[in-house]
């Protein structure tokens, strides 16, 4: 695709130019009307869910769960992304994603709501046709109805398309009969609409087709005995005959594995903000209790250890934020840019939301591993306390871990990263063999000794990402050359590599925050938020040197691997930060506001 406006940047263009602090959205950019959305579905979650937890999480009260959900219809919050005309709020992209960001502080039932109005509603808005949307819309946005999405089988989990769920045409021509077994279906237990991904007789390719409960023909097992997300319904769901008139297609014969992609890209993106209610919440208990804990007679914040464990849970969750809501907005005005343009809504959505699919999945496996750390941290800072089901920490770790799993585990979306990126380049949508030649004569040329002017903020800064971009482009277009196709068998380089853009993304987007917050509110007030993203940035150097040294390794030798090394030191030189001070700082602010206050 060419570059449609002056300043934005297509998908995966970040690893080659530079960005500005103007051009990138942050969530201190949010209107009052997004704030008072965002407050209404605080104070639901305030209400609804923290008050009941327990009981929710017991399963005991099946009535509990869709009761909540339909409170939640009522208020408006599952038809956020659903147009007016079909009973929705029609809410913005990344007003959406403002919503399941404070969803992800309501523990299982961040799940139900995701499944429903993600994975379970999404298909129908992107690719229903007229007679599908009407139909079905208003009923998902308004709760009347409860969604679910069956793409996972026993044998067909990480390699989706494989499933063997068969669909047979009736002899009248009229239907279709499903066989098959689903697994891992969230929201099953108490769902209406199946969205269901079978194979037409012998295809090669999945088709989607949108299934009513009333059809008939569906069976299930008792809900799943998980480690976290207890009140949330997972069950395996049976199709025996299952009766579907074949107008209720969803989309083109053998195009189910496309819209899967596509839908997950969406789930994918909404799952770095959805991680953020949850990673705010758990920073804000640990602040308090770290406050009321007293040891060897004093708090235990004063102890630099705890100090350093509370600073790094926020500053982990303002890099989480920083991203998701810039590839959030990026999103949002390519969706914008294509519809004015002529393009249809839902075909712009979707053009949209895969223009930037690298970052989708940049913002699932870097939020989802972002909460891992902040509520393995958290548990830390309650001590014993911490592993208690009677204080809150215990059911935070548990609920976490699926994050790193569902949507493409982190793994499958780390080989993605890789992967789209190659294909794209290869497709001649972005052009990184260039910059990687050019890095390729810089590395053996004699190195220039000019010096940064460092008076002005972010200079230094600048250059560091400037630089870590070509530890990408060095390691990166290397490893494509001399593996070629073979780099799709050398699963531990495309982790590095997915490593190496992660951290270059998070620590950018921190970095280009914090420089646009400055310019509004001035350098005193954002102090902070300064330290946060140096300290940010400093470690993804680091992160960064280990996974470009172990790529580095594992397929270079002698001259060139020399050469290579004495790149890297030279692109991941960077100046001395004293982080122990500016975590300090960090933590004292927190402590002093009581909460994750940024
Ligand atoms: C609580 C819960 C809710 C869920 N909700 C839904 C839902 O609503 N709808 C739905 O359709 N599915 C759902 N799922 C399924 C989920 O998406 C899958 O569990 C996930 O995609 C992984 O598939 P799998 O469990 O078969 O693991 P596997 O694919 O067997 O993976 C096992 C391990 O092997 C690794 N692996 C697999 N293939 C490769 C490879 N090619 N290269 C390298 N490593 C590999 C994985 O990364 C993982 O670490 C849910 C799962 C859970 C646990």
């Amino acid at each position: 695709m060419e570059t449609i406006t002056e300043n934005s940047l297509n998908g995966g263009e970040f690893l080659i130019k530079e960005s500005q602090a103007k051009d990138v959205f942050i969530p201190e950019q949010f209107s009052e009307e997004q704030r008072m959305m965002a407050q209404a579905c605080q104070d639901f979650i305030d209400t609804e869910i923290t008050p009941n937890i327990e009981e929710i999480d017991s399963m005991k009260n099946p009535d509990l769960v869709p009761s909540i959900f339909k409170k939640a219809g009522e208020l408006g919050l599952l038809g956020i992304s659903v147009p007016e005309e079909y009973g929705g709020m029609g809410m913005s992209f990344n007003s959406s994603m403002l919503i399941a960001d404070i969803i992800g502080a309501a523990g299982s039932f961040s799940t139900t709501y995701g499944a429903h109005t993600g994975i379970g509603t999404l298909p129908i808005l992107y690719y229903g046709t007229e007679a599908q949307k009407s139909k079905y819309l208003p009923k998902l946005a308004t709760g009347e109805w409860a969604a679910c999405y069956c793409l996972t089988e026993p044998d067909a989990g990480s390699d989706a398309n494989s499933g063997k769920t068969k669909a047979t045409l009736t002899e009248d021509g009229k239907h279709y009969l499903l066989n098959g077994q689903k697994m891992w279906i969230s929201n099953a237990g108490f769902a209406d609409i199946f969205i269901v991904f079978a194979k037409i007789e012998e295809d090669k390719n999945l088709t989607a087709f949108i299934i009513e409960k009333s059809f008939g023909g569906i069976t299930m097992n008792e809900e799943e005995k998980k480690m976290g997300i207890k009140g949330s319904s997972t069950r395996q769901v049976f199709f025996n005959d299952c009766k579907v008139p074949v107008e209720n297609m969803l989309s083109e014969r053998q195009n189910g594995f496309k819209i899967a992609v596509n839908i997950l890209n969406i789930g994918r993106v909404k799952l770095g903000a959805g991680v953020l209610g949850g990673t705010r919440t758990v920073t804000s208990l640990a602040i308090q209790y770290s406050s009321d804990r007293k040891q060897f007679g004093v708090s235990i914040n004063t102890f630099g250890a705890v100090k350093a464990k509370l600073a790094e849970m926020a500053i982990k969750t303002y890099a989480a934020e920083s991203l998701c809501y810039r590839a959030g907005q990026d999103i949002e005005d390519r969706i914008n840019i294509l519809a004015s343009q002529g393009m249809d809504e839902a075909q712009a959505k979707l053009k949209g939301v895969e223009e930037f699919a690298l970052e989708c999945a940049i913002a699932k496996v870097h939020g989802s591993e972002v909460l891992d750390y902040v509520v393995d941290q958290g548990v830390q800072v309650y001590g014993g306390m911490g592993y208690s089901a009677d204080a809150p920490m215990e059911r935070a770790y548990r609920d976490a871990r699926i994050a790193r799993i569902y949507e493409g585990t982190n793994e499958i979306n780390r080989m993605l990263m890789v992967g789209m990126l190659l294909k794209r380049a290869m497709k001649g949508e972005i052009n990184i063999f260039d910059p990687a030649m050019a890095v390729s004569k810089e590395l053996t040329s004699v190195p220039s000794f000019a010096t940064v002017d460092t008076s002005e903020l972010f200079a230094a800064e600048k250059e560091v990402l400037k630089n870590l971009k070509k530890v990408f482009l060095m390691v990166g277009g290397k490893a494509a050359m001399a593996l070629q196709d073979k780099i799709e068998s050398e699963q531990e380089i495309m982790m590095n590599l997915a490593d190496v853009m992660i951290e270059i993304y998070a620590a950018e987007s921190t970095i280009l925050r914090t420089e646009k917050l400055i310019g509004m509110k001035g350098e005193e007030l954002c102090k902070n938020q300064l330290a946060m993203a140096q300290v940010y940035l400093s470690e993804a150097n680091d992160k960064i040197n280990l996974a470009a040294k172990e790529a580095i390794a594992s397929f270079t030798t002698g001259d060139e691997q020399k050469v290579m090394l004495m790149g890297l030191k030279r692109y991941t030189k960077a100046p001395l930060v004293n982080t122990k001070v500016l975590r300090r700082q960090i933590a004292d602010y927190m402590v002093e506001q009581g909460k994750y206050p940024f």
